[in-house]
């Protein structure tokens, strides 16, 4: 069986430096806030292009520490709008509402997945304080014309990088062309820790200062709270992997451009619809996501051909139970990509070989 994501294979690559990294934190005696923390972030605000980049505990929390800084900072009140893709993850959605303000779903575009910046200015209403674009499965959305947008109506733009890490466009990186960004380094995204982990990066410094309070009890001085915060913090063993991890992640990334770029070309099946990129740097292949019309007959071709693949997402956000409120919405282009979309085996240690299996089957369907 070629399973979808090999993460044994994967960290396996990097274990003697890994095990490394877990000794140094281990006999250092200092697990929370040192100085693995600091230097993570260093090199990922670096890796980034941005001022700051902050560690917290997951990529969900990463998203609502921004909107609950804003709203503490006087930015957004509760109850304000955010425009969001209507076929994102949930967590984009989640991160929203956790924060009592109203996503405002708005389709993607069907060749790129991402949200339609034409569609976003009839959303906008006198409410409407932020865009939250997705860069879904690895490419940035069309940036230029959602910032020019943003401008033009006064609102801020959070990029939800958690699918993106390294993406560029006009020599700007996914998570530095908006006010903030989300990343996760959930285990299975593009930078992977070993366990949850995130961070938020931005160019501001008082949103930076009021979230590195957030995230830690509220607190810029330890047992002094001026804000009403969490425990939301990245810690030491997982950000020493992460830095292990950082510096392969180009040439990871490289990889998966390859083996995107043999399925974009060699992949000739009329039944199978390909991805787009456009710009192939903007793209850093989280998910490679086909499109077929009866997706169960090919996913069951697939596997009794020993290829594994998964369904990024089967259920769009507004016909999830958790948002029962949406239930008699519809989002045509949306509810059509969630039926038929497929994402098939993509990661720096496919091997030739099965990329050529991975191929042959697929033309042959
Ligand atoms: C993974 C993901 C998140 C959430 O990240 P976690 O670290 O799992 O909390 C948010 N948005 C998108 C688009 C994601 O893919």
């Amino acid at each position: 069986m070629i399973p979808f994501l090999d993460l044994q294979k994967i960290n396996a690559t990097y274990k003697q430096e890994l095990i490394q990294a877990f000794a140094r934190v281990l006999d250092s005696g200092w697990y929370v806030m040192g100085t693995e923390l600091n230097q993570f972030e260093t090199d990922f605000a670096t890796y980034c292009g941005t001022k700051h980049a902050i560690g917290v505990a997951n990529g969900l929390d990463a998203l609502t520490l921004i909107l609950k800084a804003y709203i503490q900072l006087g930015v957004i009140q509760e109850g304000d709008e955010i425009l969001v893709p209507s076929n994102t993850y949930i967590a984009s959605i989640l991160a929203v509402s956790a924060t009592n303000l109203v996503p405002v779903l708005v389709e993607p575009d069907p060749k790129t997945f991402n949200i339609a910046p034409e569609l976003l200015q009839s959303k906008i209403t006198p409410r409407t304080k932020a865009i939250l674009p997705v860069h879904l499965y690895g490419q940035l959305c069309d940036m230029p014309a959602i910032l020019a947008i943003a401008k033009k109506n006064h609102l801020l733009v959070i990029e939800d990088s958690a699918q993106a890490h390294g993406a560029i466009l006009n020599h700007q990186k996914a998570g530095n062309w908006g006010d903030a960004a989300g990343f996760s380094f959930y285990p299975g995204k593009n930078l992977g820790a070993l366990g949850d982990a995130g961070a938020i990066t931005t160019n501001n410094d008082a949103l930076a200062s009021c979230i590195r309070a957030l995230l830690n009890y509220g607190s810029h001085q330890k047992y002094h709270n001026t804000y009403k915060g969490v425990n939301s913090r990245l810690d030491e063993l997982q950000a020493a992997f992460l830095g292990v991890k950082l510096k392969k992640l180009d040439s990871e990334t490289a990889l998966k451009r390859s083996i995107a770029l043999r399925y974009q070309t060699e992949i000739t099946n009329p039944k199978i619809l390909l991805p787009q990129a456009n710009n192939p740097l903007a793209h850093v292949w989280h998910l490679f996501v086909v499109r077929t019309e009866d997706r169960k007959a090919f996913q069951d071709y697939l596997k009794t051909n020993q290829i594994e693949t998964l369904i990024h997402y089967p259920v769009p956000p507004h016909q999830q139970e958790a948002y029962k409120e949406w239930r008699d919405l519809r989002f045509p282009v949306s509810e059509k990509i969630h039926q038929t979309v497929l994402s098939l085996p993509l990661s720096a240690v496919l091997t030739k070989p099965e990329v050529d299996r991975i191929i042959c089957v697929i033309n042959a369907y």
